[in-house]
This record gives C-alpha cells, sequence and structure tokens, in this order.
C-alpha cells in the first residue's frame, strides 16, 4: 500500500491561520483526500483532523470519537445549544491541553463524500469534536481560547 503523503502541520504554521474555501463539486480527489486524512488520523489515534491541518485550504475534515467515522465537506453549524468546557487536545499543538468552552449540543450539515447533505445531531465529545474541527476550518486553534477563559 502507497504512503500517504499527508503530513500534520503545527501551530505556527501560517496555513492554520486561515479560513478555507468551500468545496463547490465534491471529485475523486476530494474522496481521495478524505480516506488518507482518516488513515492518518488513526495513525496517530486522533478523534479529528481538518484539512488545514495537513496543508489544504478547502473545507474538508474527518471525525472519528470512536462510534463511526464521519467525512465531512463544508461543515458548518446551524444549531448551537447548552455549554460544555473540556481540556482539548489537538494534533498541531502537541503536548498541550486547553480548556475550551463551547456547545453542549449542536446541529452541523454538511456534505458527504458523495455530496449528498448529511445533517449530524450531537452532544458531549462528538458536539466538541465537530465544533474543534470546523474551527479549524475558520482558521483557529484551541490556543486561541487560552485568552478567552476566566
Ligand atoms: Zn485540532
Amino acid at each position: 500500500m502507497k504512503e500517504t503523503g499527508l503530513k500534520i502541520r503545527k501551530s505556527g504554521d501560517s496555513v492554520l491561520k486561515r479560513p478555507v474555501k468551500l468545496v463547490e463539486k465534491v471529485t475523486d480527489e476530494h474522496r481521495k483526500t478524505l480516506s488518507e486524512m482518516a488513515r492518518l488520523m488513526y495513525s496517530v489515534s486522533g478523534i479529528g483532523l481538518a484539512a488545514p491541518q495537513v496543508g489544504l485550504e478547502e473545507s474538508m475534515a474527518v471525525v472519528d470519537i470512536g462510534t463511526g467515522l464521519y467525512k465531512l465537506i463544508n461543515p458548518k453549524i446551524v444549531k448551537y445549544n447548552g455549554e460544555q468546557v473540556n481540556e482539548e487536545g489537538c494534533l498541531s499543538v502537541p503536548d498541550r491541553g486547553v480548556k475550551v468552552k463551547r456547545a453542549s449540543h449542536v446541529v452541523v450539515e454538511a456534505l458527504d463524500e458523495n455530496g449528498k447533505r448529511l445533517v449530524i445531531e450531537a452532544e458531549g465529545l462528538l458536539a466538541c469534536a465537530l465544533q474543534h474541527e470546523i474551527d479549524h476550518l475558520n482558521g483557529r486553534l484551541i490556543i486561541d481560547y487560552e485568552k478567552k477563559l476566566p
């Protein structure tokens, strides 16, 4: 099997600070990239990985908190509810934990890898992971929250 060419970008890399572009048409290239991102995420025992973390500036992310893999294109949060605070880690911010306050329930709309509309209602850890990855797509890292919590 061919080795994936994707490498995880670390905090300080400017690609992590730039918002991505929306995917206009889902192609085989996107499907291939999402599979490679998932493979990379599992290989480092991550629960989520967003395109900017591998240097790509398109709206794509993969999430699996242990309950199944989501391959997401153009994900956006359409409903927020409640509140949770967790210490989060990030593959792009090695060896750091940051307390982040997020919604406890979210509804996320996205396209799946076939370009079909997907609606995910999530709470707890999955809601947290989805918000974390969507933050990446907006150029936001967990370290950007450090000054915002009392
Ligand atoms: Zn992250």
